[in-house]
């Protein structure tokens, strides 16, 4: 007990001396594109439940997340963010102040819709303006928040330091009337993803 007065003076000063350090973030904003580059970069990453995603019509969940994260990207690096794009599966561990992971949903046909998934660290703040801003635009059901475990405890959440992780089913692409509204809107919903970043994350 005697000595903790000295050793809190020892620590004062040493803060005074040696200043916080600057930001280690790698980045901005880490945007993945779920499925990306499966299946072939399941074995070399030794990834046993190689989950390809959905798709319909011909069509790919991982051809559609890759291109809204595409998007996504290319508006935040053109609004001065730098941002970490990755595909499904990669080595690095990312440092970032939000990341977000992109997913089209497959289920019973029509029984399903947009929905969101994110770890307990992820501020309701940043979840509720997501739901806001999208269930303002995207004109079918919202499903709900973690719904499926996968949501809730998703791997991509462990690859990556940040205060905000989302994962974001943008609809089902096995209901026929929400694949043929989303199938123009990839590029518009990059977007809306990009505008919610920016407003959350600032400059
Ligand atoms: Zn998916």
């Amino acid at each position: 007990m005697i000595r903790l007065p000295a050793l809190s003076a020892v620590l004062a000063s040493s803060l005074l001396l040696f200043p916080a350090p600057a930001r280690a973030d790698d980045a901005d904003i880490l945007v993945q594109a779920g499925h990306q580059g499966r299946p072939a970069s399941c074995a070399p990453h030794h990834v046993k439940a190689c989950n390809l995603g959905t798709g319909a019509n011909g069509a790919l969940e991982r051809e559609w997340t890759a291109a809204g994260a595409d998007r996504t990207a290319q508006v935040l690096r053109e609004h001065g963010y730098t941002v970490i794009r990755r595909p499904a599966d990669y080595e690095p561990h990312d440092t970032v102040r939000a990341a977000v992971f992109l997913h089209f949903d497959g289920a019973v046909e029509c029984k399903s819709g947009a929905s969101v998934g994110f770890p307990e660290t992820t501020s309701r703040a940043f979840v509720s303006a997501w739901e806001t801003r999208y269930r303002a635009w995207f004109p079918f059901r919202f499903v709900g928040e973690n719904f499926t475990k996968n949501e809730h405890e998703y791997y991509g959440f462990r690859k990556v330091d940040a205060p905000e992780k989302m994962l974001i089913e943008f609809g089902e692409m096995t209901c026929p009337a929400q694949f043929r509204w989303m199938e123009p809107r990839l590029g518009e919903m990059g977007d809306q993803l990009a505008a919610f970043l920016m407003e959350q994350v600032a400059r």
